[in-house]
């Protein structure tokens, strides 16, 4: 079958020189590019420059020549805690999942933006690997996510307030377009969001953690690590017997000696996997002597396992004492709330519910809204 003309890029897949240089050909002024990227990362959402004050004649050549946006919402669930999750369909049908949790705070939000199309890391209680890896989202793709949980938190009356790149994928893998996407929505030029606000979560691929080291950025690191020993973690997470522990920690070192940013290490409890008080000291003496805060993790099933396992949350009663554990042994540690536990919150799992593409737009919503 002959894959016709590819899709139009979308304005929010350019970086400011990449549109001024556009611009600059056709004879229009380079210095109307900031002001058209600062108009769509503004939060009324994705589009195109329209409203912006310029030539009539340079808004209808960007319309005719870019794509009105890189992603649309598809799908939409809210949970009875606000959680809300978002199945945004991309110019070729893929689908990726964003989802905006609120905070503590009342008029605050937090986001989790996915940086692929399915994920090849195959950790084997996730969701998302189970239907493989399908391609990396562009830096306007990941932008669009941003953009889109900016409008939900609004709409719930919220601001968004900080972004994780913890959905889809594995953002090392596609660190290229996460580190464009990143700049232009934390560029101050932008006037949109500082790099604190911004945390890009790993599984603990050591050359990415560098190379994001050296990109200078100053956003947080998140490393899932799920096991203290590399047996149990080579276990869950197949990319563990590539990066042993021993050598992501360091990694994580380097990184928050360059940034001065703590870094968090993930852990999702999983019953009988890697939950026992043992396993919490030995996580505690690797932290030892390390600024590094751990974010206990309550897991949400998501039924067979790649190796066709079941696994299970950890026991409140379990969670507690691991949680006591660590602090009792001097780690600075907390416990995430379970978001979302009445929708398909875990990552991947509304994707695989989605409907055929000839369906969609659906809104489903389990409140009715
Ligand atoms: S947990 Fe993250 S890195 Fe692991 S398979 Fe799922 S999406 Fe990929």
């Amino acid at each position: 079958m002959h894959p016709g003309p590819p899709s139009p890029r979308a304005l929010s897949d350019l970086s400011c020189e990449e549109l001024g240089a556009w611009l600059a050909g056709l004879g229009f002024k380079a210095s109307h590019a900031e002001a058209v990227i600062r108009r769509l990362l503004r939060p009324s959402g994705p589009g195109t420059a329209s409203g912006t004050r310029m030539p009539a004649t340079l808004q209808a050549r960007l319309q005719s020549s870019f794509a009105a946006e890189a992603a649309h919402p598809a799908m939409r669930q809210v949970s009875e805690d606000g959680t809300t999750k978002l199945l945004l369909r991309l110019h070729d049908g893929r689908t990726v999942e964003s989802v905006l949790m609120p905070d503590y705070h009342d008029d605050r939000a937090a986001g989790c933006i996915s940086s692929q199309v399915g994920c090849a890391m195959a950790c084997d209680f996730c969701a998302t690997t189970q239907t493989g890896f399908e391609r990396n989202l562009t830096s306007g793709e990941i932008i669009e996510q941003f953009l889109h949980l900016q409008i939900e938190a609004r709409a719930a009356g919220r601001t968004l307030r900080t972004i994780v790149f913890m959905g889809m994928g594995e953002p090392m893998l596609n660190l290229k377009n996460v580190i464009a996407a990143v700049k232009r929505i934390a560029d101050p030029r932008l006037g949109a969001f500082g790099w604190r606000q911004i945390t890009v979560s790993t599984v603990g691929i050591v050359p990415g953690m560098d190379e994001l080291r050296e990109a200078g950025l100053g956003v947080h690191l998140a490393v899932s690590l799920h096991a203290p020993d590399d047996r149990t973690r080579a276990d869950i997470l197949p990319m563990g017997r590539r990066f042993p522990v021993r050598d992501v920690l360091a990694a994580a070192d380097r990184y928050q000696a360059d940034s001065g940013r703590i870094t968090t290490i993930q852990y999702c409890l999983l019953e009988g996997v890697n939950d026992s008080l043992e396993q919490a000291r030995e996580l505690a003496r690797l932290l030892n002597g390390r600024r590094m805060h751990v974010n206990l993790l309550r897991y949400n099933p998501t039924g067979l396992s790649l190796r066709g396992r079941t696994y299970a949350p950890s026991s409140m009663e379990q969670t507690d004492a691991f949680l006591a554990e660590l602090r009792a042994c001097g780690t600075v540690a907390h416990l995430r709330r379970a978001r979302g536990p009445d929708i398909d919150a875990a990552c991947g799992q509304l994707r695989k519910r989605q409907p055929p593409e000839s369906q969609s737009p659906v809104m489903a919503d389990r409140q009715g809204k």
